[in-house]
């Protein structure tokens, strides 16, 4: 399968936001957004050239795929389950986002980015009502208990991960720290996903 193997912080300075791709670095004063926000290359600054309706809306749909780590045909999937569905079809594309497994370890704490948390889940350290799943893409339904099995309840990069994260900083989720575990309570409303990001921009790109 294709993988970015470039620095992932040149994808949030080509979008011009943090999208917090790199875990721990993300948090501090070391990130290159913060230092320097303007795409990278040797025209960073200075590319002024206006900007199509089709680059506005690619670049919006770049911004979601790479917050959530997909690549191009796993993003387009989702739009396309997205607008089979009832009601507004950016508002179900989040929603799906969100029900992501590594999404949700990401958002509860137990990993520092969503490429942390898939290597958690793919080293087999995941489990889901008490069943392991080591899937990263698995779709959490209302109700389902996330937890760090066992034996990686130790693991140092847990604990640090957790240490960013207040209790209940998502109204959508229940976390546990003394046990390491979390409940989806139920799919988020978008207006509650912390995204800054126009989805509807991508839906329009998509209808073309
Ligand atoms: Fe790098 Fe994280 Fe900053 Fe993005 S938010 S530029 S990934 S440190």
């Amino acid at each position: 399968m294709a993988r970015y193997t470039d620095s992932v912080c040149k994808l949030c300075r080509r979008e011009k936001q943090k999208l917090f791709l790199k875990g721990q670095k993300c948090y501090t004063d070391k990130c290159p957004v913060e230092q320097r926000n303007y795409p990278p290359g040797q025209h960073g600054v200075s590319r002024r050239a206006k900007v199509s309706e089709y680059g506005i809306q690619l670049r919006e749909k770049q911004k979601i795929k790479r917050s959530y780590g997909l690549l191009e045909t796993q993003f387009r999937n989702y739009f396309e389950k997205a607008n089979k569905l009832k009601g507004i079809t950016g508002d179900n594309l989040v929603k799906f986002l969100e029900s992501r497994l590594d999404n949700v370890v990401y958002r509860l704490g137990f990993a520092s980015s969503r490429k942390q948390a898939r290597q958690l889940i793919r080293h087999r350290h995941i489990t889901v009502n008490e069943k392991l799943v080591d899937i990263p893409s698995f779709i959490l339904d209302a109700g389902d208990i996330i937890k760090i099995k066992d034996k990686s309840k130790k693991l140092d990069l847990i604990h640090n991960s957790l240490k960013r994260v207040k209790d209940n900083t998502y109204s959508w989720l229940s976390i546990d720290k003394a046990s390491l575990s979390g409940t989806f309570l139920q799919v988020p409303e978008r207006v509650d996903v912390p995204l800054n990001a126009n989805e509807q921009l991508v839906v329009e790109l998509y209808s073309k």
